[in-house]
C-alpha cells in the first residue's frame, strides 16, 4: 500500500541509514533524501553529474499497465506518443509493455525502428506538414494508419503510395471544433488551429479517398489538444466522431479505427499520493468512460496516442543550486539547468513542483528559482515557497518527463543532459551527456 504525504511510488523519500548508525554524528547524517525507486537521487547526481534527467521503468510499467486495465474488454492498442519523450531506451520498454507508438516526423518513426524493427506495424503517423521524404519511409515501413490532415496531403501520399506500388491505410485526423480547457498552445481542436480537417468536411474527403485505388480507407482520428483534466471535451469529441463513424459506414466505408489521439492530463501541482494525480488508475478509468460511452455498439477498433499522461510523472530533472544570491527583496537560486533542459515552465508558463533531493527542516523561503540561460524567461519556479536550500544541494525538478528532454536545445551552447533510466536499484544510461564537440561538430 502507498503511504500517503509521500510522492508515488518511484520517486519517495527514504531514510538512508549508515550500517553503523551508532554515534551521534552518524544519525546526524540520515537525513531523509529522495530516491526514485531503490536508488539515491544524490548518488546518481554524483555519478553522472547535473543536469540530469532520471526517469523511474517502475512508475512506466504501472500507469502503461493502468491504462491497460482502463480499457481492459475493449479491442484497444496504446501507441505512445513518442513526441513526449523519444529516448529509444524507453521506447523499447514500452514495446515489452506492448504499446505500439504515434509518430509525428520521419525522425520518430526512425527512433521507433531502432527500438524495434517489427515496431512499424503498430505505428500511426500523424501531423500537418509530412514530407514526401517521410511519407515513403512510413510506406516503406508498411505502418498501421496514416493519419492524413488535409485535401492536399492526401493527394500527396496517394501519388508516393502509387509510385511505390503500396498501399496506405488511411484516417482523416478530424477537427471536431471542441474547446479544451488547456493552455493555447497545446489546445488543437478548434477551427481555428492548424490541425486536421473540419468535421463537416470529412464525407466529401473520405469520397476522394475512396476513389483512390492505392489509399485504404481504415479509420476516423481526432487529437483535441494536450494536458486536458475535464474530460467533458473528450465525451464531445468522441459523440461526433461516432456520429461521422456511422455516417461514413452509411456512405459504405469501411471504418475499422477510432483513433482518440492523446491529451490526458497530469496534476503537476499533486503534493501527496492523496491527491488525484496519484490515483492515476481512476483517473484513466474515468477518461476511459467518456472516450468508451459515445463508441458502444460501434465495434470499432480503439488506438490511444498518450503521451504525458505515462512519461510525465515517470522523469524528474536534477539539478545542482550554483549560487545565492538576492537582488533587493527579492532572493534568487540559480542552477544548473536552464530553460534549454526544461523549457515548459518558459513556453507554457507550466509550475513543476520543485523538491530538495535532502529533506531539509529549515524553514521555508520565498524564492525564484533560475537558470544559467541570458534569458529572463529563464525560471523555473517564481515566487515559490521551498525549504531552505544551500549553494551545492540538489533539486528535483518533478514531473519532468513529458516534454522535458524531448524539447531540450543547444540555447547558449549548452550541451544537453544525460538521461537515466532507475530500475529497482539499477541506474542505466540510456543517454550520454552531450558535449561541446558533439555541438561543434557540424560546423567544423
Ligand atoms: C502531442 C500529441 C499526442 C500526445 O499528447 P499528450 O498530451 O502527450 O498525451 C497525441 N497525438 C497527437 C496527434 C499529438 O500531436
Amino acid at each position: 500500500m502507498r503511504k500517503t504525504s509521500q510522492r508515488p511510488p518511484g520517486f519517495e523519500y527514504r531514510s538512508e541509514r549508515p550500517l553503523l548508525a551508532k554515534s551521534a554524528r552518524s544519525r546526524a547524517s540520515t537525513l531523509d533524501e529522495l530516491f526514485c525507486e531503490q536508488t539515491s537521487l544524490h548518488r546518481l547526481a554524483e555519478r553522472f553529474g547535473t543536469p540530469l534527467y532520471v526517469y523511474s521503468a517502475g512508475i512506466i510499467r504501472e500507469r502503461v499497465s493502468d491504462f491497460q486495465n482502463a480499457f481492459r474488454g475493449t479491442d484497444c492498442n496504446i501507441c505512445y506518443s513518442v513526441k513526449a519523450n523519444s529516448n529509444i531506451s524507453i521506447l523499447r520498454l514500452l514495446v515489452k509493455l506492448g504499446c505500439g507508438f504515434d509518430v509525428v516526423s520521419g525522425g520518430e518513426l526512425q527512433r521507433v525502428l531502432r527500438a524495434k524493427r517489427t515496431a512499424a506495424a503498430d505505428v500511426v503517423f500523424s501531423g500537418v506538414g509530412k514530407t514526401i521524404p517521410e511519407i515513403e519511409a512510413a510506406l516503406k515501413a508498411d505502418i498501421l494508419l496514416f493519419n492524413v490532415e488535409s485535401a492536399s496531403e492526401l493527394e500527396t501520399l496517394a501519388t508516393c503510395a502509387a509510385r511505390l506500388k503500396r498501399r496506405a491505410r488511411i484516417a482523416f485526423r478530424v477537427n471536431p471544433d471542441v474547446p479544451a480547457d488547456t493552455h493555447p498552445y497545446i489546445s488543437t481542436g478548434l477551427h481555428k488551429h492548424k490541425f486536421g480537417v473540419p468535421i463537416g468536411e470529412a464525407r466529401e474527403l473520405y469520397a476522394r479517398a475512396a476513389s483512390l485505388r492505392c489509399l485504404q480507407i481504415a479509420g476516423i482520428s481526432v487529437h483535441i489538444g494536450s494536458q486536458i483534466t475535464d474530460f467533458a471535451p473528450f465525451g464531445i469529441a468522441m459523440e461526433r466522431v461516432a456520429e461521422l463513424v456511422r455516417q461514413l459506414r452509411k456512405d459504405g466505408h469501411a471504418i475499422e479505427y477510432v483513433d482518440a489521439g492523446g491529451g490526458l492530463g497530469i496534476d503537476y501541482r499533486a503534493h501527496s499520493s492523496s491527491d488525484a494525480e496519484l490515483n492515476f488508475s481512476s483517473v484513466v478509468m474515468e477518461y476511459a468512460r467518456s472516450i468508451l460511452t459515445p463508441l458502444r455498439k460501434l465495434d470499432i477498433k480503439l488506438l490511444l496516442e498518450p503521451g504525458r499522461s505515462i512519461i510525465g510523472p515517470a522523469g524528474v530533472l536534477l539539478t545542482r543550486v550554483l549560487y545565492r544570491k538576492t537582488n533587493g527583496d527579492k532572493k534568487f537560486v540559480i542552477v544548473d539547468a536552464a530553460m534549454n533542459d526544461l523549457i515548459r515552465p518558459s513556453l507554457y508558463q507550466a509550475e513543476h513542483q520543485i523538491v530538495p533531493v535532502k529533506a531539509g527542516n529549515d524553514d521555508p523561503e520565498v524564492l525564484d528559482i533560475v537558470g544559467p540561460v541570458c534569458e529572463s524567461g529563464d525560471f523555473f519556479a517564481r515566487g515559490r515557497e521551498l525549504p531552505h536550500v544551500e549553494e551545492g544541494d540538489l533539486l528535483a525538478i518533478l514531473d519532468a518527463g513529458a516534454y522535458g528532454m524531448a524539447l531540450a536545445s543547444n540555447y547558449n551552447s549548452r550541451p544537453r543532459p544525460a538521461e537515466v533510466l532507475v530500475n529497482g536499484k539499477s541506474a542505466k544510461v540510456i543517454r550520454r551527456r552531450e558535449t561541446i564537440s558533439d555541438l561543434l561538430m557540424p560546423e567544423l
